[in-house]
């Protein structure tokens, strides 16, 4: 196959670069680097089967021969995102979905959508499976990733029902891993930060809001089985482990050795209070489930944010 991954240079987005290059196919990774980081596929040059497109996906696409598939994995995802980029979160749900949609339609490619369990919001029915409608605020400061990701829901099977796109949607519930960005203000990688600079945590709120983390090769093994599936429906992908961040933060302090502590800190406004994936449909037609431990995926994470901070002081 030759696939177009758009935020192909962004941490989920790189990663599925190079699983799709491992299992033989062409990929082409399409990123503007406002949030992706070209160092996560620089070990990608000059490989034959790999081509970068610097772009913004949400101007009109031109690719040059045959597309099998496009994974539509654009958009700032952080919180600190949704305060910084606003418009443009809005404008790649709507805008670069419509584009790739597009695209697939003049190719006859097949499309996967990233979604997330931010179309749950902060959610009244948990764990959250894929029939819940949700519980957002529109006007929120989530709102922006929120609703952008609903409507790219809504074109997505807009573009299936009208013009017959195999389409898929795949709801990504918190993952982490390498090439996280260590600035990105989501709890790893502040967490991890902090920790490894000796400073104490910062806990939101009482810290009994509870997240579950998906280490990201469990997760890109779920996407690539979901693309090769026929489920036009919404699947949910992430690991149904749940764990507070108060008990998230003392793992993170007790792997590190960081003897500061945690210190507390305001919740943000419309931070979802519980969230974890039902993952039966996985389960049931893409014969998924996570595999890596929070414990062994952590290990990981901390040894390549020790790296990164080593780098970053020379
Ligand atoms: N959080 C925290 N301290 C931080 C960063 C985040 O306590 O330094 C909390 C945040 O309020 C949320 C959870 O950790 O309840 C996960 O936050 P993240 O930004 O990773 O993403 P979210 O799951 O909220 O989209």
């Amino acid at each position: 196959m030759r696939v177009l991954i758009t935020g192909g240079a962004g941490f989920l987005g790189s990663h599925l670069c190079d699983l799709f290059l491992q299992r033989g196919h062409q990929v082409i990774a399409m990123d503007n680097l406002i949030t992706g980081n070209i160092r996560n596929i620089a070990h990608l040059a000059g490989n034959d089967n790999f081509t970068f497109i610097k772009q913004d996906v949400t101007e009109y696409i031109y690719i040059a021969g045959p597309v099998d598939a496009v994974l539509h994995f654009a958009s700032p995802a952080s919180p600190v995102d949704f305060i910084q980029f606003p418009i443009k979160i809005l404008k790649v749900g709507a805008l670069g979905t419509h584009k790739a949609l597009g695209l697939c339609k003049a190719k006859g490619a097949r499309f996967l959508l990233a979604s997330t369990s931010e179309v749950y919001g902060d959610p009244l029915v948990h764990p959250q499976r894929e029939d819940y409608w949700g519980n957002v605020n529109p006007i929120g400061i989530r709102g922006a990733y929120d609703e952008a990701k609903r409507f790219a829901e809504a074109m997505t099977m807009a573009y299936h029902r009208q013009h017959g796109i195999e389409t898929r949607i795949v709801r990504i519930f918190n993952t982490y891993g390498p090439r996280m960005r260590l600035d990105d203000g989501r709890v790893v990688p502040n967490f991890v930060g902090q920790a490894l600079r000796g400073e104490p945590l910062t806990v939101y709120g009482d810290g009994s809001q509870t997240r579950s983390f998906c280490y990201y090769a469990d997760l890109i093994e779920g996407i690539y089985r979901l693309l090769m599936s026929d489920e036009v429906e919404p699947v949910n992908i992430g690991n149904p482990e749940e764990v507070s961040i108060l008990r998230f933060a003392q793992l993170i302090n007790e792997m590190t050795g960081n003897r500061a502590g945690i210190v507390f800190q305001p919740l943000p406004p419309n931070d979802p209070k519980l969230r974890r994936p039902d993952i039966s449909k996985a389960r049931r037609i893409l014969n998924w489930e996570p595999k890596v431990s929070l414990e062994e995926g952590m290990r990981e994470t901390i040894a390549y944010f020790k790296d990164r901070l080593e780098e970053a002081e020379g």
